[in-house]
């Protein structure tokens, strides 16, 4: 029965043959003739048969030294015989396939299996255990919702989402889930009850560190746990390019907002970022997070160092802090920052007009010029350039709504023409350098929006520009050796520490319907 079963189409054989003498024909004729010719009659007369050689499995290969056909044993043709039973489906002989005993089977097993075969995936997966689906699910809290309620819009039983519920609120004790709170979801449904899906386990994190987990027991109970993830610091670092907007620049890079004021506030001592600061330049940041043991980010990074590289130099700021001193930040050379005074008390402005010998644009003579005019938007906020106190704050004739400071007992520096004057400015009150002390505006004698900026040396007028090494302070002593080391660090990492980008938490993988994206 195995040997010939190929009745297939018996009335091939002959032309089989015929086909067969022509080749060899062929062969005696020419290697090139043959290859062409003999393909594609191998591909024609297809399948096998009693014929010798005539099987294409065996041949095609090694078509062209298949020349003169070793005779082919019946063994192998046997062996091609039940390798291709299954192809040609209307033919297909039962028992082959089905056990002989069971009888009705063959027809309809073989009916089945061509039908199977124009479907392309999953022939029988699944055989007996009925698929039960597990999908993953992230919900999000609304207003005035609940665990449960919200348990219950996915048809959750109820006996099963009460008991969740209970367990949950006993875990969070006084605690309140946020409004739009994710709740992460393991459900499955039964195929016996498709309507009634059953919560496997239910975790809402809601800070990074803390993360509340109902989990189904074996025996339908639930068990509650909270797990708390240690957090830890982490140093990473980020390259930003400036485009537009200094701020936007690092938020576009995905600097922190504290820190990259922090690292504007900080350049500023250096920077003239008028002229100095051009489209296009880039930056580094050093960020110190707080990120929990899986990954999560607690703390988005606070800066520990930043290098802004201008056209000719590239400005190094350094976090530290001396021993028994407040900290803050220094350049490469140690010298800090924090003392000196700001070099243009805005974060964004022009110089319109500089110290000196002018004329004045409104009384019409040439007079001097007591200070420096930048050029900012109306209610532009101003900065303290150091720290200090308050001695005037209100209107003053031409100079408008003006404000002055005392920072050491012979340096001041004053702002004229403010549209207002900052909150809680006033005299005797105590400003810190880069504190809001009020805004851009044009009041008294001006021509336009821009802030008039005077720098005061033992009650004489100097220019505020070339006072940028004013009151700059050394580390110095202990304090030298740990700086300089400190330093050396920051920098190393600055080349070299982990890219912020590269740390995301991977998500967890979700198998299937997601009704709310994870976010983080
Ligand atoms: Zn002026």
């Amino acid at each position: 029965m195995t040997d010939s079963p190929s009745p297939s189409d018996p009335s091939k054989s002959p032309g089989k043959l015929a086909s067969w003498a022509f080749r060899r024909v062929l062969l005696a004729l020419g290697a090139v003739a043959l290859a062409a010719g003999g393909y594609a009659l191998f591909h024609r007369g297809a399948p096998p048969s009693p014929a010798p050689k005539a099987d294409p499995v065996a041949n095609t290969p090694g078509l062209p030294a298949a020349g003169p056909p070793g005779a082919p044993g019946p063994a192998q043709s046997q062996a091609q015989v039940p390798a291709r039973a299954p192809v040609p489906p209307p033919a297909l002989p039962p028992a082959t396939i089905v056990p002989p005993a069971v009888e009705p089977a063959p027809p309809f097993k073989a009916e089945e299996l061509s039908g199977f075969r124009l479907k392309p995936p999953e022939p029988q997966t699944e055989p007996d255990p009925p698929a039960s689906e597990r999908y993953e699910l992230t919900l999000r809290l609304e207003r005035g919702d609940t665990v449960e309620k919200m348990l219950a819009d996915i048809d959750v039983p109820e006996a099963e989402r009460r008991q969740i519920a209970q367990k949950l609120q006993g875990l969070l004790g006084k605690k309140r889930l946020a409004i739009g709170e994710a709740i992460q979801l393991s459900m499955q449904t039964l195929p016996e009850r498709p309507d009634a899906p059953r919560v496997l386990s239910l975790s809402v994190r809601p800070q990074p560190e803390r993360e509340y987990i109902i989990t189904r027991q074996d025996d339908a109970s639930y068990d509650a746990e909270e797990k708390v993830y240690k957090v830890s610091p982490r140093v990473v670092r980020i390259e930003g390019e400036r485009k537009g907007p200094l701020m936007q620049s690092g938020a576009k890079a995905g600097v922190p907002a504290a820190a990259m004021t922090e690292f504007v506030r900080a350049l500023a001592f250096d920077i003239d970022f008028q002229r100095e600061i051009k489209e296009g330049q880039r930056f580094t940041v050093l960020l110190e997070q707080r990120v929990t043991s899986d990954g999560h980010v607690t703390h988005p990074g606070r800066l520990l160092a930043g290098e802004w590289r201008l056209l000719k130099r590239t400005v190094t700021v350094i976090r530290f802090r001396p021993q028994g001193g407040a900290e803050g930040f220094f350049n490469r050379q140690g010298e800090s920052v924090v003392r000196s005074f700001l070099r243009t008390p805005m974060d964004t402005s022009r110089v319109t007009s500089r110290f000196g010998m002018r004329e004045h644009p409104i009384l019409g003579f040439s007079a001097m010029h007591a200070g420096v005019d930048f050029a900012a938007a109306s209610g532009t906020p101003i900065l303290a350039a150091g720290n200090g106190k308050v001695v005037m704050a209100g209107p003053n004739g031409g100079y408008g709504n003006y404000v002055k400071l005392q920072h050491t007992h012979d340096v001041a520096t004053a702002y004229a023409h403010m549209s207002r004057i900052g909150p809680g400015i006033k005299p005797g009150a105590m400003v810190r350098q880069g504190q809001v002390i009020g805004f851009v505006g044009s009041t008294g004698l001006s021509t336009g929006p821009h802030l008039h900026y005077e720098f005061l040396r033992g009650g004489k007028h100097v220019n505020p520009l070339t006072q940028k090494f004013a009151m700059r302070a050394m580390v110095a002593g202990k304090d030298a050796g740990r700086f300089q080391a400190l330093a050396r660090q920051y920098v190393n990492q600055m080349k070299h520490a982990p890219m912020a980008a590269d740390l995301k938490p991977k998500p967890k993988p979700t198998t299937s319907a997601q009704i709310v994206k994870r976010d983080e």
